[in-house]
């Protein structure tokens, strides 16, 4: 850890009288806390910000109550504290967010990895040997997230990931870089559309929420890249674009498995089995709700 700031100006300085108005890291923290007190987190968040603006971490803030913040320091956390009482996603407001450990960053051109999306690591993982040397490709990539998770845990995978944002591709292109240089090669496009050859395994979190679901005006939704959620009135669209065109990029026998929402588990099977996936399942996440679905090409 490093430069929390300055320890300039307090009582312990005689020669600083007179003394500024020092707040130290115990006020700042209430007073964080009181504002976000309506937020279901609220607590942890005004800590994560205050952590994030003096470059610490919460255990290092419990243990310096009386480190005094400096003005700039102050006014950086109360104005994410307000952008984030305005509804600003905190992983906007400090760019960054953890996903399967991996730290990433994230800016409002990505949609921020969720924790259930972990679940789709996880299943093509189950599929994955160890040894593998396959090659993986991620579809809608953003923040390059679930593509770097696999290529973490199976380095000896070709991981390939595509976006048709270019902004969201230098997101990718960012985490990339900080967490596995060189081991995901990305490519501009839409879904399948840039890649050639056969895939092991094709894994994509897609738009799939309907345009008019109530839940893009809410929470964090309200702030991420509108193409990353929805794919516009049928929320099922991208879902059809994927499982049809992965078809013949898949190796006999290759994994084909995506995120949905949780009452599309059942479109997504008789979408699968009606394109001649065999083995197609729906996986449940760890609130009990049809997440992920999988089939294999024949
Ligand atoms: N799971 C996200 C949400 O409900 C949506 C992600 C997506 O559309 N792929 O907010």
């Amino acid at each position: 850890m490093e430069n929390y700031g300055h320890e300039s100006g307090t009582s312990s300085c005689p020669g600083n009288w007179p003394i500024p108005d020092l707040v130290n890291i115990k006020a700042l923290l209430k007073e964080g806390r009181y504002q976000l007190a309506g937020l279901p987190a609220g607590a942890l968040e005004a800590e994560l910000l205050l952590s994030e603006v003096l470059r610490g971490n919460r255990a290092w803030l419990f243990a310096n109550p009386e480190h005094s913040v400096n003005e700039e320091q102050r006014s950086q956390f109360r104005q994410w504290v307000q952008r984030r009482k305005d509804g600003e996603p905190l992983a906007y407001l400090t760019g960054r967010r953890e996903f399967w450990s991996l730290a990433l960053k994230v800016t409002p051109d990505v949609l921020i990895p969720r924790h259930e999306t972990e679940l789709l690591v996880e299943v093509a993982l189950n599929s994955i040997p160890e040894k593998a040397r396959w090659r993986i490709a991620d579809l809608g990539t953003g923040s390059g997230a679930i593509a770097l998770a696999l290529a973490v845990e199976r380095p000896l995978c070709e991981v390939h990931a595509t976006d048709i944002s270019k902004t969201a591709l230098e997101v990718a292109r960012a985490n990339v870089k900080n967490v596995a240089p060189g081991r995901v090669t990305l490519h501009r496009g839409s879904w399948l559309e840039p890649l050639g050859g056969r895939f092991h395994v094709i894994v994509s979190n897609p738009p799939y929420i309907a345009s008019d679901d109530v839940h893009l005006r809410q929470g964090d939704c309200r702030f991420e890249p509108g193409t990353a959620l929805t794919p516009g009135t049928d929320g099922l669209s991208a879902i059809r674009t994927i499982a049809r065109a992965a078809l013949p990029y898949l190796e006999s026998g290759g994994l084909l498995a995506f995120e949905h929402g949780f009452e599309q588990g059942a479109a997504a099977r008789s979408l699968l089995s009606s394109l001649g996936y065999g083995d197609v399942e729906t996986i449940r996440d760890l609130e009990g709700l049809e997440r992920v679905t999988t089939g294999r090409s024949a």
